[in-house]
């Protein structure tokens, strides 16, 4: 694909990464022609900051491809040693500085490439207008202009990139455009990183070099929401994995022992799912799988527990729920799962939509079972099995 796939953009958003880029290397031109040849020491201080940050972007690339993973948001690292640029250097040796992110870009296979070009153009105003802030010819110093160049280079760099992406795809959900929460602390550790370096090298250039092994760590920081993720997460329906389900529906269920009040278990499980396998494939299955996850979280409220239990197995903590609340959620739950109509394709291929997906729910509750989670999954169970005996399609309390 590489930078071909940017003519398949929307007009909109070709025109905008377009402008992008064009200003971005116009303004680098005229900065390199316009600013004085570079003196001994600053020369000395983009010779290690430049050898730090290609340390750390070869060293990390490296370890990313032995591991055959993804990095998620490889930018932060960037941000940190431009940040210490733009506080020491002179315009024209940080334009070179921000060959940084081409030669990762070059490093890490990019599957579109001109993503990562117009990304490298959005970061590049945004350092401009940061050292703009800090003062052009001689940054200073001061505390208040600092916070303001360190929030000018992330929120000038965020919002270019965001209306790219928006321009890219309109229907782009926020975390897509904006990023995780996480990704502004990352950003702001960046930014505060990337100010001790600069006062490190100021005083003594060497020991930029100290700062190599911070900045390897703040990469693999980077990685920590998607770890977050896959040992919470699983990674069929996107509910909570049956081990972190269980750690939540303690904290719940202790925290409404305290309080007296009380809690109800849902145990579901798919009827005759293994037919859906055998007659229209896995991957079929799994799709159902996902439908009926992304129904379960529809129809309880943002404070119930849902989770996949195992295989076609789900559970829900309804906190705050007494017997009649949990039926009532139940059959609900049990006749959302009836109406659910799943586009799948078949093992030939073929387009089939299912609709004949019901479930059964065996219900259990702390005003029967106490609080141990352990003795309401067991009595869930055995409602569960209640249901599937009595000819399925159906809820059972305990
Ligand atoms: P019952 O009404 O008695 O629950 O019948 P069932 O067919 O749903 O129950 P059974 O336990 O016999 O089959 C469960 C099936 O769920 C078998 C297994 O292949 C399937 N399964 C478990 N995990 C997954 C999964 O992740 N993806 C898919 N596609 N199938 C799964
Ligand atoms: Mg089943
Ligand atoms: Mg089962």
């Amino acid at each position: 694909m590489g930078v071909w796939a940017l003519w398949k953009l929307r007009p909109p958003a070709l025109v905008y990464v377009l402008l992008v880029q064009v200003i971005a290397v116009v303004t680098a031109a005229v900065v390199i022609a316009t600013t004085p040849p570079p003196e001994s020491r600053a020369l000395t201080m983009f010779a290690v900051l430049a050898l730090t940050a290609g340390l750390v972007i070869v060293g990390t690339s490296v370890s990313i491809h032995l591991r055959h993973d993804v990095r998620r948001n490889p930018w932060i690292v960037h941000i940190a040693y431009l940040a210490a640029g733009i506080l020491t250097l002179p315009p024209s040796l940080l334009v070179l500085l921000l060959l940084g992110p081409a030669l990762h870009g070059v490093l890490d296979v990019r599957p579109e490439l001109y993503r990562w070009l117009f990304t490298t153009a959005s970061t590049t105003l945004a350092v401009f207008a940061a050292r703009w802030v800090v003062g052009w010819e001689q940054p200073r110093w001061e505390p208040a202009l600092l916070v303001l160049a360190g929030a000018v280079l992330l929120l000038v760099r965020a919002v270019l990139v965001a209306i790219g992406l928006r321009l890219r795809e309109p229907a782009a959900r926020r975390e897509e455009v904006l990023g995780e929460p996480i990704d502004v602390l990352l950003g702001v550790v960046a930014v505060s990183l990337g100010g001790l370096i600069a006062i490190a090298v100021s005083s003594y250039p060497a020991a930029a070099l100290l700062a190599g092994p911070p900045l390897a760590l703040l990469d693999l920081a980077c990685q920590l929401p998607q770890w977050r993720r896959s040992a919470q997460r699983d990674g069929k329906t996107g509910l909570a994995n049956a081990v972190h389900w269980e750690r939540m529906a303690r904290v719940e269920l202790s925290r409404a022992c305290t309080r007296a009040q009380p809690t109800a278990v849902l145990l579901l499980d798919l009827d005759h799912f293994k037919r859906v396998n055998d007659e229209l494939g896995h991957l079929a299955g799994d799709t159902v799988l996902a439908a009926v996850a992304l129904g379960l979280r529809g129809g309880v409220r943002k404070e119930d527990v849902v989770g996949r239990f195992g295989g076609e197995e789900f559970v829900v903590l309804l906190p705050g729920a007494d017997t009649d609340v949990a039926c009532t959620v139940a059959q609900r739950l049990r006749l959302s799962t009836a109406s659910l109509s799943v586009p799948a394709r078949d093992t030939h291929g073929s387009r089939r939509v299912l609709d004949d997906l019901t479930v059964s729910i065996g219900v259990a509750t702390t005003l029967r079972f106490g609080y141990e989670l352990s003795d309401l999954l067991v009595a869930a169970d055995a409602a569960l099995l209640a249901a599937k005996s009595s000819g399925r399609n159906a809820v059972t309390v305990a």
